[in-house]
């Protein structure tokens, strides 16, 4: 019985799905915002999870609810079951319009094309349940070159994706940061492309009121403090083509 409600006010509805990936796969966070009468899924998974998230769903909001379902980036941990999705709801999908045409390589039917929408380079608003408006905020580089976060801004959750992934630790939430840090910071350093990205992402995200950030792997950094070291962390972090050296591309 899936579905951790980490945010809930009259309207307003916001569950984790964080332990359906089987043990060989990266482990990944599911996210589900329902306003009213419409949900959004984020970043959905891959096919070892997609008939169990859809089970823990269907306790949750019926299918024919699911209105929207957002995609970070491409990569197979985040879309890999898009088909099944449009198959078993009515959303509309959104991804970076760099990705789109690498969506049927996932197995997405062309019959289902025309509800996948593409997401250009400066963000979008999507509407759910009549009156919430969820901002997709550019993250590009961070990691994929086409990456956006959704900013909700009822629970002022910010689904960050990729960026703030811990591999490793034992709990959900983030208690102290200073000892998260050797979850996260082999990942970053490898993974996110250049600390110029990270910077400039982190002085449009302070312009927005968040208090939890929520992303696809790991734990949840929980309360205003939290939300500040990391964004302190990550524009200070040298990442990506910061560190590359020669020694980097020696031939084998
Ligand atoms: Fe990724």
């Amino acid at each position: 019985m899936g579905g951790k409600l980490i945010y809930e006010s009259p309207d307003h509805r916001v569950y984790l799905f964080e332990e359906l990936t089987p043990a060989s796969a990266v482990q990944a966070n599911q996210y589900l915002i329902v306003h009213r009468d419409e949900a959004m899924l984020l970043d959905p998974g891959g096919h070892k999870v997609q008939s169990k998230l859809f089970s823990d769903l269907c306790s949750l909001v019926q299918p024919k609810r699911i209105g929207h379902i957002f995609l970070s980036h491409q990569d197979p941990d985040v879309v890999a079951s898009i088909n099944y999705w449009l198959m078993t709801t009515p959303a509309k999908a959104y991804i970076s319009e760099l990705w789109i045409r690498f969506l049927p390589h996932f197995g997405l039917d062309s019959k289902m094309e025309g509800r996948v929408v593409p997401i250009g380079d400066r963000g979008m608003s999507i509407t759910l349940g009549g009156d919430c408006d969820l901002h997709v905020i550019p993250a590009h580089f961070l990691h994929s070159p086409g990456n956006f976060h959704v900013y909700d801004p009822v629970s002022k959750i910010l689904f960050s994706g990729d960026l703030g992934a811990s591999l490793g630790q034992d709990y959900f939430f983030v208690e102290d940061f200073d000892s998260h840090i050797r979850f996260i910071e082999k990942f970053h350093k490898r993974y996110m492309a250049s600390n110029r990205a990270m910077r400039v992402w982190a002085k449009a995200i302070r312009k927005l009121d968040v208090e939890t950030i929520a992303p696809q792997h790991g734990a949840i950094f929980k309360g205003r403090h939290l939300v500040e070291r990391f964004l302190d962390w990550a524009e200070n972090l040298e990442c990506g083509v910061d560190l590359i050296s020669e020694r980097d591309y020696t031939l084998p």
